[in-house]
C-alpha cells in the first residue's frame, strides 16, 4: 500500500495556486486513512506564504530554490522532482490537473517508471488498493482505475476536492539551493488577461459562445461575470474566431473546469465543450434554441435571446446584491 505521499505544489509568479492547497488537503486525508506520511515539494525563487500550506495538512515542505525556476521548466522540474521522489522514497505523487500538472505528471511517471492516472474526480481505498475514478469519453462515462505499479502518479481535477484548513498546524521548510538547473525546455512567456480570474480556478464562470455574435457583444458576458465575481469563459468557436483568448476556452482542447456555477450563454453544448464543464455543480444555460444539447446537462435553462436575457439578469442580480 501507500507509505510516503509527495504533493507537488504549483506556484505562478510566486503565488501558490488554490488547486495545490486542494491537493495538500486531499493528500493529508489519504495519509491518515492509509497511515502514511505526507510531504510537499515546491520549486521557484520567492514563494509567498509557503509555510501556510502546513494548515492544509503537510508538516514537511521542501523548497527547491533558484531564480531560473521562477517559471515552469519541464526539463528542470522533471529532473529535480524525480530525483527527490527516489531520494525520499515517495511512492505516491499527487499533482493538480492544471496545465502545469498535465504536462509534468507523465514526465515524472516516465522518469520513475510509475503508473499515471490523470484528472481524478474521486478515489477510495478498497481491499488495500487505491481505486481512482476519472471521466472518459468527454465526460459521458466514469472509469474506475487502479495502479499496477509500485510507484504511482496521479493528478486531481481542480475544484473537485476541498482545500480544508486544519488550524494550528505548522511545517518544517527545508531549503535546497539549486545550482545550474536543466533549462533545456522552459516556459518563457505566459499570456493572461490582466487582473481577470482564471477559469480553471474560478468558483463561478459565465461563458459565451457563437450566439454572442461578435467580440463587441462580449461586454454582456463580462458585465454579468463582474456582478457575480465570476471568470469569463468561452467556447472554442469564439476562440477560433479570435473573439476571445485561448486561456478562456473551456472544453476538450481548452480547460477543464468544475465551478459551483457555470452559466453558458449562446453555447450549443457540443460534446467537446461538455467535456470541459459537465462536472460543474450547477449549470445554467441561456439559448434561444430549446433543443440545444446544452439543456440536457443544465440544471436550470432559459430559452430566450441572450441579448434580452443577459442585461435583465445582470440588473436583477445587481439589485439583489445591493
Ligand atoms: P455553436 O455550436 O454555433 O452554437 C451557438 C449557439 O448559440 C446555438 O445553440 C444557438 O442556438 C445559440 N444562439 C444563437 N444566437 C443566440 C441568441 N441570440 N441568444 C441565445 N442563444 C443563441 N468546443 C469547445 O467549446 N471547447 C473545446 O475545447 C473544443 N474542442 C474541440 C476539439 C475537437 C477535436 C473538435 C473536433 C471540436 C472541438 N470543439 C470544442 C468545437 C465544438 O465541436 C463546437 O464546434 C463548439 O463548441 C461550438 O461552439 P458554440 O457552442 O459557441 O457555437
Amino acid at each position: 500500500m501507500i507509505k510516503n505521499i509527495l504533493v507537488v505544489i504549483e506556484q505562478r509568479d510566486g503565488k501558490i495556486k488554490k488547486s495545490s492547497l486542494e491537493a495538500v488537503s486531499t493528500a493529508s486525508k489519504l495519509a491518515s486513512e492509509t497511515n502514511s506520511s505526507v510531504q510537499s515539494i515546491a520549486l521557484g525563487s520567492e514563494i509567498e506564504n509557503l509555510s501556510s500550506i502546513a494548515e492544509y495538512g503537510v508538516s514537511k515542505i521542501n523548497h527547491f530554490k533558484n531564480s531560473e525556476l521562477h517559471s515552469y521548466s519541464p526539463s528542470a522540474y522533471t529532473k529535480i522532482i524525480s530525483e527527490f521522489v527516489i531520494q525520499s522514497g515517495s511512492d505516491l505523487i499527487i499533482i493538480p490537473n492544471t496545465s502545469f500538472g498535465k504536462d509534468l505528471a507523465p514526465r515524472i511517471a516516465a522518469r520513475i517508471s510509475a503508473g499515471c492516472i490523470m484528472d481524478i474526480t474521486h478515489f477510495e481505498i478498497s481491499a488495500d488498493e487505491l481505486i481512482c475514478r476519472r471521466p472518459i469519453y468527454a465526460g459521458k462515462a466514469m472509469l474506475d482505475v487502479k495502479f499496477l505499479s509500485e510507484k504511482k502518479v496521479l493528478t486531481l481535477r481542480p475544484n473537485v476536492f476541498k482545500a480544508e484548513k486544519l488550524p494550528g498546524l505548522s511545517a518544517e521548510i527545508t531549503l535546497n539551493e539549486v545550482t545550474s538547473p536543466d533549462l533545456t525546455t522552459r516556459v518563457t512567456e505566459i499570456k493572461k488577461s490582466e487582473g481577470k480570474l482564471d477559469v480553471a480556478e474560478a468558483d463561478i464562470i459565465v461563458s459565451g459562445g457563437r450566439g454572442v455574435k461578435g467580440p463587441e457583444n462580449f461586454h454582456l458576458i463580462e458585465e454579468l461575470a463582474e456582478t457575480l465575481g465570476a471568470a469569463v469563459g468561452a467556447s472554442r468557436a469564439v476562440v477560433d474566431a479570435g473573439w476571445r483568448s485561448h486561456g478562456e476556452q473551456v472544453g476538450q482542447t481548452g480547460k477543464t473546469v468544475s465551478p459551483s456555477l457555470y452559466i453558458a450563454c449562446g453555447i450549443s453544448g457540443a460534446i467537446q465543450h461538455l467535456a470541459g464543464m459537465s462536472s460543474s455543480k450547477y449549470i445554467v444555460a441561456i439559448n434561444k434554441d430549446k433543443d440545444a444539447p446544452i439543456f440536457s446537462v443544465a440544471d436550470y435553462g432559459i430559452t430566450g435571446d441572450l441579448f434580452e436575457v443577459l442585461p435583465k439578469l445582470t440588473e436583477e442580480i445587481k439589485k439583489m446584491r445591493s
